[in-house]
């Protein structure tokens, strides 16, 4: 496809070398800015015109300076100006061009530009956040976003991970405010400035050390009012945590975990130095995803950063543990060696993910956090790789609304897996070996997966491309179904399986379908009988006939012979399902009773069972009896897992003329469960409960549990009445709140609105959003949308999870669907900017009702749209499809199920 221009990919005849770049009036106030760079380049060809990205940013001036005398020698030659005679400027593709009239000589030169743009509203780019100062009035901030393809709203660049260079920043900004950027402050004077529009103002001039050579998504900005935390480590590397006024020591937990997770990373884990001298932590009050990994400056959602002791809840502060180990982890992994292009951003984010879970770990050991990521990573990525909707890891993107839609739960989620399917297979010191290699190998340049693999070849012996290619490279994963005879045999797993019609509308925009993909499986099993540790490990790598496939079939011809039960698969950590013949899932049921096999492998059979029965490969009557017969098992991962599957299935069945006897199953279930847990955590219990807990008490409040409803609601009407002095425990506070809103309808439904509006902690007040979506009342659900979308009360970063909350039940996605279907150019126009809320906003629409008459009408609508849908295209095939396997699961179970509970 050389020389024809499919993606925005820009020419490489000229390069930059190191950006200057001052901003030398910042208008908070007015929204704008005009700043200046100079940029020393390598002309590598002669050329009369530059491109350089630029995008909603107007070049004011261009000129290029020239070494004129001969040789190019910098030192002592005569220097010409080149002015341009034109710019111009292409908005798809994002770039300007600056036409020189004469022909720029190959060699160093340098481009001087000015440039003026808008500090927007689209939480991209420099884009500017509302916080309440510390005399109650709204004040601005300006804050950077610019992974993946926002630094060009900024400043003109080559903004392409691997068009590295440095970076020397300027900022004159308003004397109230702090300047904080990717590395040290050289100088912070206070002085009178001539601002361009001619006026003299009192300002600070900001100057900050020149940056090692880095992509340009890192770089980073942010302008505000700040207190904060720090301390150094023992290697004298400075951390830093900004919080909003007043709440500095709400930054200490993060504090405590980036200053661990640093120095585990330096000296034990990569035994790589921090390539920085300082890392800081700041807290932003609007923020589109989690956090930014921008270079010694990570940028924080306040949620994902702030711990108030008494009302952050457990779950918070393992999200907040994780995300500032993934963060600090890409300071290696991403920023000192980055990826060549987009299509490698699995690699980036896939161990980054899988690195949280290793320093977490490491720093609280007690909390158990692999099981979090049994229960909660690997079946999410297992989930949306069954659909035809999904795509292979590393896949082909080159606009940005491309890139912007593979921050994904397949990059990040089954990115992790694979890697920590292949650590599994190496051993985890060998891998980490590897890396290391990668880093020092790589460092302030960029690599593919390719170079990694070399890498952890290298160190290991093994051929670890041949391995991973078909994991990267082929969408989906494999189930293993065992025959009658012990022979296994692999095929893709696919949430609706054998159904002709899937491949009309989702499948088109199917990458690759896998049908037919032979995946490379390392396969653990264990079995009843065998000695301490003793397991079979086997590679199966064909259809039949292979080695690994002979040794396993002939291991489970004795075992079944002998009536004994194995686990293939053991431990969990291989990214394929099973699905056993009958007398295999009959004596894997005996020790999944008897709890002979872990707790992950107990968690796994069942959670395997639930989907394959969704997907059609087997009854739903089958998952169910073996879920009860789960009901005393005391490990709360398997208690997750049993309640989690069984919360989907009352969102499915809940207007089903079966669901009150459902509801009865669900209780005789989870009841034994509440009993031992109870409202009140016990002393010493493990960490686990503490997140079980609500899971479990949502789930007994929609199987119609009327004494957790009672409590709940008085606990609710003491915190109404005394907030302050009679808050629930931060881990039940959602709960409460829900169930009230769900079972008083209006009263309580104004309370929780109240309770958002004078709360100050984020995670309540996300939480109160997301209640009022509980509300059962038309009327209200209808109010709660308004509210989200239109009060102007509403950050525009919690609107998505909102509305995601609103649609889960049958009732509220037909109210999000009926008016995202009729405001949809008014909501594309506000929202489709956005690269993370567009696509939530998409799929909040597309949850529900299931009937096949609104399948139908959703594929005309988006058949059709009045917009292209842009960025959230492949969450709506996603959500689509989803939606069509509910509907198939919903006809199947309206006839099994009933029998099954009878
Ligand atoms: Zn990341």
């Amino acid at each position: 496809m050389e020389g024809q221009k499919t993606s925005c990919r820009l020419p490489d005849t000229v390069v930059p070398v190191k950006y200057t770049l001052r901003y030398h009036d910042l208008d908070l106030d007015r929204c704008t800015f005009a700043g200046s760079v100079a940029i020393d380049c390598e002309v590598k060809s002669e050329v009369k015109a530059v491109e350089l990205h630029a995008l909603e940013l107007w070049v004011t001036s261009a000129e290029a300076v020239v070494d004129g005398g001969s040789g190019g020698g910098k030192a002592g030659g005569v220097q010409t100006k080149l002015s341009t005679v034109r710019t111009e400027y292409d908005s798809k593709a994002q770039t300007v061009t600056l036409c020189f009239g004469e022909a720029l000589p190959v060699g160093g030169i340098k481009l001087e530009l000015k440039f003026e743009g808008s500090i927007n509203d689209k939480l991209a780019g420099l884009y500017r956040s509302k916080y309440t100062g510390p005399d109650g009035e709204t004040k601005t901030m300006a804050v950077t976003q610019f992974e993946a393809t926002d630094a060009r709203r900024a400043f003109p660049c080559w903004d392409e991970p691997a068009i590295k260079a440095r970076f020397e920043l300027e900022v004159l900004a308003p004397v109230d405010r702090r300047v904080v950027s990717n590395t040290p402050v050289m100088m912070s004077n206070e002085e009178t400035a001539e601002l361009p529009s001619g006026r003299k103002e009192r300002r600070r001039r900001w100057r900050f050390a020149e940056t090692p050579v880095m992509s340009t998504y890192l770089v980073a900005l942010v302008i505000g009012e700040f207190d904060f935390v720090s301390a150094y480590n023992a290697s004298g590397v400075l951390t830093t945590v900004y919080t909003p006024v007043g709440k500095a020591e709400q930054g200490r937990f993060a504090l405590h975990v980036a200053s661990k997770a640093l120095e585990y990373y330096a000296e034990t884990v990569f035994k790589v130095p921090y390539p920085l001298q300082k890392s800081d932590l700041l807290a932003i009050p609007d923020f589109a995803a989690g956090a930014m990994e921008n270079w010694g400056c990570v940028t924080y959602r306040e949620a994902r950063l702030l711990v108030h002791e008494a009302t952050s809840s457990t779950a918070t502060k393992k999200a907040i543990a994780r995300t500032v180990c993934h963060e600090l982890a890409h300071q290696w992994f991403g920023n000192l060696v980055t990826m060549e292009w987009w299509d490698a951003l699995w690699l980036n984010e896939g161990f980054a993910r899988y690195m949280e879970f290793v320093a977490v770990d490491h720093i609280f050991p007690e909390w158990d956090i692999w099981s979090d990521f049994d229960s909660m990573v690997f079946p999410q990525a297992m989930a949306l790789d069954s659909l035809v909707a999904s795509h292979p890891i590393e896949v082909k993107v080159d606009n940005p609304d491309q890139i912007n839609e593979i921050f994904d739960a397949i990059s990040y989620a089954k990115g992790a897996s694979v890697i920590r399917m292949l650590a599994g297979h190496l051993g985890v010191s060998e891998f980490m070996r590897g890396i290391h290699d990668y880093l020092v190998k790589h460092s302030y340049g960029n690599a593919r997966s390719d170079d990694l693999w070399a890498a952890l070849g290298n160190t290991t012996g093994k051929d670890v491309g041949t391995l991973m290619d078909t994991w990267t490279r082929k969408v989906g994963y494999p189930v293993l179904t065992l025959a009658e005879d012990g022979s296994t045999s692999q095929a893709r797993f696919l949430a609706m399986a054998e159904d002709p019609t899937t491949k009309t509308a989702a499948s088109t925009k199917g990458d690759d379908e896998g049908q037919g993909t032979v995946w490379p499986i390392p396969a653990r099993v264990v079995w009843e009988g065998a000695g301490e540790g003793e397991e079979l490990v086997v590679m199966l790598e064909g259809e039949s006939g292979a080695e690994g496939g002979r040794k396993l079939r002939e291991k489970v011809q004795e075992l079944q012979a002998a009536g004994k039960w194995f686990k293939i698969n053991a431990g969990q950590r291989g990214f394929f399902k099973v699905n056993y013949n009958e007398e295999g899932w009959t004596n894997l049921s005996r020790a999944m009773q008897s709890r002979a096999i872990s707790p992950a492998d107990r968690a796994g059979a069942v959670s395997d069972a639930f989907s394959l029965a969704a997907a059609g490969r087997a009854s739903t009557g089958v998952a169910l009896g073996l879920a009860s017969k789960l009901r005393d098992d005391p490990d709360s991962l398997v208690r997750q897992t049993v309640v989690s599957s069984l919360l989907d299935l009352i969102s499915l069945y809940s207007e089903e003329t079966f669901f009150g006897k459902f509801q009865e199953l669900v209780r005789s279930i989870c009841l034994p469960m509440w009993e031992s847990i109870t409202w009140t955590a016990a002393e010493g219990e493990p960490q686990r409960v503490a997140t079980l807990r609500p899971l479990l008490l949502r789930t007994l409040h929609l199987s119609g549990s009327a004494e957790v409803d009672e409590e709940a609601l008085r606990r609710f009407d003491a915190y109404v009445n005394d907030r302050a002095g009679s808050a629930p425990p931060a881990d039940l506070r959602y709960v409460i709140l829900a169930t009230a809103v769900g079972v008083r309808g209006d009263s309580a439904f104004r309370q929780v609105v109240e309770i958002y509006r004078t709360s100050d902690s984020g995670e309540e007040k996300r939480q109160c959003l997301s209640a009022i979506g509980k509300a059962r009342d038309p009327a209200l659900l209808s109010e709660a949308m308004d509210f989200i979308l239109d009060s102007g009360e509403v950050r525009l970063q919690d609107a998505g999870l909102s509305l995601a909350s609103l649609a889960t039940s049958a009732l509220g996605s037909k109210l999000v669907w009926t008016a995202f279907r009729e405001r949809y150019v008014e909501l594309h126009d506000r929202f489709s900017d956005t690269g993370f809320i567009w696509p939530m906003l998409v799929g909040s629409a597309v949850m529900g009702p299931r009937t096949p008459e609104h399948l139908t009408e959703l594929e005309a609508f988006f058949n059709d749209a009045p917009k292209p849908v842009g960025a959230g295209e492949r969450k709506w095939l996603q959500n689509f499809e989803k939606l069509r396997v509910q509907v198939a699961q919903l006809a199947r179970d309206r006839n099994t199920v009933p029998k099954a509970l009878s």
